[in-house]
């Protein structure tokens, strides 16, 4: 069959599909700009679905993040988070998690202080923003309450035991249980499948029978995430006020609900936002012109050049193929984009896995100017008309230090701003006659 071929003309590429890509998908919309984005956005389901600013700083756990932040500027100055003021992150998560209660996914409104949240295994970690079903299990945790944690027979990677067991010290009033999903007896059971069941009426009313003869007094009820997948609040209301305890989630081992929820809830809506999306398709080329940039795509039937006047790069890590490490060094894959490297691979790890300063390989990435514009070794901008944002950057680490979905929603916001001052200059509206050379 003969192949197709698609021109798509726009004022914004977005390459990736992270949060990164999302949120500057979402901040360029707001400010007028044509998107097109594109990427594979299985990896979003990697995420626990709270929403870290900054959790730890310099090995310490932080309650207040805005505080860590000027530690942070004054420690390590060229960390993406630090070259922002408190103002612009504040902004940017404010947006973002407007947006994602917009799509149906209420989440907390970012505070002046980190949330203790938990995690599947009972562990706690600091984070700026959960999902508004998770929130319950902070205010437990915080008041010592009455809860009852509950597992299920062929769930893998979240024990309700072992979740009692390590919290039990400081949170005597925890109990657990194990209950058998209903309809899925005698077989291994999976968070999405579950929360795909709970979307019908019947099995909400199954569970919640299951429930109630457990609860034994507890005023809190905490479940893995499986209350839905477009709607987890108002089932989580309903399943509350039929059985009289307060519910919560807590995420699961990846990959877990709440980021297929922040997948799918993007998929779904970035295209009634008027983003051309394609959350399945990697792109493959990039050249630069007078005017902007051509991207080429190969679908499975169509082949897609994209005429964009300026390009943001969302890429993310290894994990997502952002960058790659071979035996001498740490690449960036689609542009070739110049990465300060360390003097040689040994270099790349210390000798205690767990070193609190961590490991310099996890800090290696592109390096950007204030516009997050990636610069060259000189410090120049390698294209005026190319961004970037996201996990990519160098200088942070973002597993050691939390601040994952900070670091991508803070800085996608500061590069869609420096790309929009760029395509409308004194906001002016963009000038569409002017492409690429093509
Ligand atoms: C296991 C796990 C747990 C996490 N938990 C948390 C948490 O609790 N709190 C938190 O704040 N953050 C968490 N994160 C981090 C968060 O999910 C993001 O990884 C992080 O915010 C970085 O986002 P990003 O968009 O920069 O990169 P990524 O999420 O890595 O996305 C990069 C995107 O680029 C795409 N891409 C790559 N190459 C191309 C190409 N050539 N063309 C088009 N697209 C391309 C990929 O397909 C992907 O969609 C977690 C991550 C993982 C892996």
């Amino acid at each position: 069959m003969k192949r197709r071929s698609r021109r798509i003309d726009t004022d914004l590429a977005v390459i990736g599909t992270g949060i990164a890509g999302f949120a500057a998908s979402l901040f360029a919309c707001r400010r007028g700009l044509e998107v097109a984005q594109f990427g594979h956005s299985g990896a979003m389901a990697y995420t626990t679905g709270y929403l870290d600013l900054l959790g730890v700083q310099d090995g310490r756990v932080l309650d207040d993040p805005w505080d860590g932040l000027g530690a942070l500027r004054r420690e390590t100055p060229e960390h993406p988070l630090a070259r922002l003021p408190d103002e612009t992150i504040r902004t940017a998560f404010g947006l973002f998690t407007e947006a994602l209660t917009e799509m149906g996914l209420g989440y907390t409104a970012p505070g002046e202080r980190n949330l203790r949240a938990l995690l599947p295994n009972g562990l706690v970690k600091s984070t700026l923003s959960v999902p508004q079903t998770m929130l319950p299990g902070c205010e437990a945790l915080a008041q010592r309450a009455r809860t009852l944690v509950l597992d299920f027979d062929g769930l893998q990677g979240f024990s309700a035991r072992a979740f009692e067991a390590n919290l039990a010290e400081r949170w005597p009033g925890l109990s657990s249980a194990r209950l058998t999903f209903p309809g899925m007896e005698d077989r291994q059971v999976f968070p999405e499948v579950m929360a795909r069941a709970l979307e019908t009426r019947q099995t909400r009313e199954a569970l919640v029978d299951l429930i109630r003869p457990q609860l034994d007094g507890a005023e809190y009820v905490g479940l893995p995430a499986i209350l839905g997948m477009q709607a987890p609040d108002r089932i989580r209301t309903e399943m509350e006020a039929a059985l009289g305890a307060t519910l919560f989630e807590i995420p699961t081992i990846p990959p877990a609900v709440p980021g297929i929820r922040l997948r799918e809830g993007f998929e779904r809506t970035m295209p009634e936002r008027g983003v051309t999306l394609d959350p399945v398709l990697k792109v493959s080329r990039v050249r630069f012109g007078a005017a902007g940039a051509t991207l080429t795509l190969h679908g499975a039937m169509e082949d897609i050049e994209v005429e964009a006047r300026a390009v943001l790069l969302a890429t993310g890590r290894f994990l997502s193929g952002g960058l790659r490490a071979d035996r001498t060094q740490v690449s960036e894959t689609l542009l070739g984009l110049p990465i300060r490297q360390t003097e040689s691979r040994n270099d790349w790890y210390r000798k205690d896995y767990f070193d609190p300063a961590g490991h310099p390989v996890n800090r290696l990435g592109i390096e950007v100017d204030a516009s997050f514009r990636p610069v060259d070794a000189a410090g120049d901008p390698v294209q005026d008309t190319l961004f970037s944002a996201g996990a990519i950057l160098a200088h942070q680490d973002w597993v050691r230090q939390r601040c994952g979905a900070g670091l991508a929603i803070a800085s996608a916001y500061a590069a869609v701003d420096s790309a929009a001052a760029h395509l409308t200059p004194e906001g002016q509206p963009p000038d569409r006659s002017v492409r690429s050379d093509r």
